[in-house]
């Protein structure tokens, strides 16, 4: 069993893949060729916003972010302490600093009070200017973005969206007067927001690639720049250091095909998927050992997660030993179950950011690095691979 079946995925849209990358060959356009822009179209279409520019990878698409808000010494930018490490990495390298935020135990996402709370200690401390928040769409969950808001219009924030895990997510809203609902999307969240297609993410190239979005014409026309060399009016013009990173001509006709059958079916699955998993372990956790918790992923009413993973949390919460999670992991193993930590350290204690200042306490990332199991998941998974994984998670424990 695969963790994320990529093979399976391939097979299944292998005429049309191989159509495509024939064709981008036989074109030899291999960079910004008419495949890229096209797919910019239709993603900005898809999501929602007014821009969509494609870049080489998602954490380019979060320093094009950083860069087009101007974004550098001085200024503090609050991130979440349980996430992929890149979220925090851009702030440093583009000279800010990242202050570290806890999560909700249930979402993993940001949450709005220890952010608040981090941004009055940034304030109150007077040596960092309070500028932006990235907010993370982990494991494909949209993040709290009506209270994130709220705290950002007050502060004066920022905000950038990182949806690199969170593409095809989204959040239904009533719609005034007529009884019925509207959907808004991932990446569109941000004031600026991106994603990234690396092969594992929820919308996966054969590579590296990323992109940003935005519905400001300001920040898009920077990131244009910002992408290709701090270009100007053509490409021999610099006007501002910049960065050569664009998606491949090639992945964008690969992405092309994949996003076809993401759109018309892989999210529809993926959510099969995941009920079908929370299902049969609810079910069978009365057979575990009674000191043991499995919690199964919380996922707020009226959202919808694009489950870039499916991530139990298992504790122990009378006993005062941890849980061995190394040695379910190699139970599983043996079985043939692959399964993931995301992730084993959090941010601040990254031995990257020993110099970083902590300003809030972050428990819950702590405990959550402790306690989190990443189970396989993909649109091509069958019930009877969700059974045996979910049997033997149960008979494992
Ligand atoms: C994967 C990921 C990134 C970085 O994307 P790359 O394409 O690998 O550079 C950034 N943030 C989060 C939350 C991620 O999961």
């Amino acid at each position: 069993m695969e963790f994320r079946d990529l093979k399976k995925q391939y097979q299944t849209l292998k005429a049309d893949i191989d159509r495509a990358m024939t064709d981008v060959a036989t074109s030899a356009h291999f960079i910004m060729g008419a495949p890229v822009k096209e797919l910019e179209q239709q993603l900005a279409e898809y999501v929602g916003v007014k821009h969509c520019l494609s870049c080489a990878n998602g954490t380019d698409a979060l320093t094009l972010a950083l860069k087009a808000l101007g974004i550098g010494k001085g200024d503090a930018v609050f991130v979440p302490d349980f996430t992929f490490f890149s979220t925090a990495e851009v702030v440093s390298l583009e000279g800010a600093t990242p202050v570290f935020v806890d999560v909700d135990p249930r979402t993993f996402n940001m949450d709005p009070k220890s952010l608040e709370e981090a941004v009055r200690c940034v304030l109150d401390q007077m040596t960092l200017r309070p500028k932006a928040v990235i907010a993370v769409d982990l494991f494909g969950l949209p993040a709290n973005y009506p209270a994130i808001r709220e705290i950002a219009k007050k502060e004066g924030l920022y905000i950038i969206e990182d949806g690199a895990q969170g593409f095809g997510g989204y959040v239904r809203r009533p719609k005034a007067d007529t009884g019925g609902f509207e959907i808004q999307r991932a990446c569109s969240f941000g004031d600026i927001s991106t994603t990234s297609f690396f092969p594992a993410k929820p919308l996966g190239c054969y590579g590296d690639g990323g992109a940003v979005f935005t519905n400001n014409d300001q920040w898009a026309e920077l990131i244009e720049s910002y992408r290709v060399h701090g270009k100007g009016s053509f490409k021999y013009d610099n006007v501002r250091i910049g960065l050569n990173s664009r998606l491949d001509t090639l992945q964008a006709a690969i992405l092309q095909v994949k996003f076809k059958a993401f759109k018309e079916y892989e999210l529809t699955e993926v959510n099969k998927a995941a009920d079908y998993y929370s299902q049969l372990i609810n079910g069978m956790t009365k057979f575990i050992k009674k000191e043991i918790q499995i919690t199964t992923p919380y996922i707020p009413n009226n959202y919808t997660s694009s489950w870039a993973q499916y991530t139990i949390q298992l504790s122990v919460p009378s006993g005062n030993g941890t849980f061995n999670r190394q040695a379910l992991q190699a139970k599983l193993k043996a079985k043939g179950v692959p399964s993931m930590v995301y992730y084993p350290t959090p941010m601040s204690k990254q031995t990257a950011f020993k110099e970083v200042h902590g300003y809030v306490l972050t428990p819950n990332a702590q405990r959550l690095s402790d306690c989190v199991l990443s189970l396989p998941m993909h649109p091509y998974i069958t019930r009877e691979e969700i059974r045996f994984v979910a049997e033997s998670l149960i008979s494992s424990l």
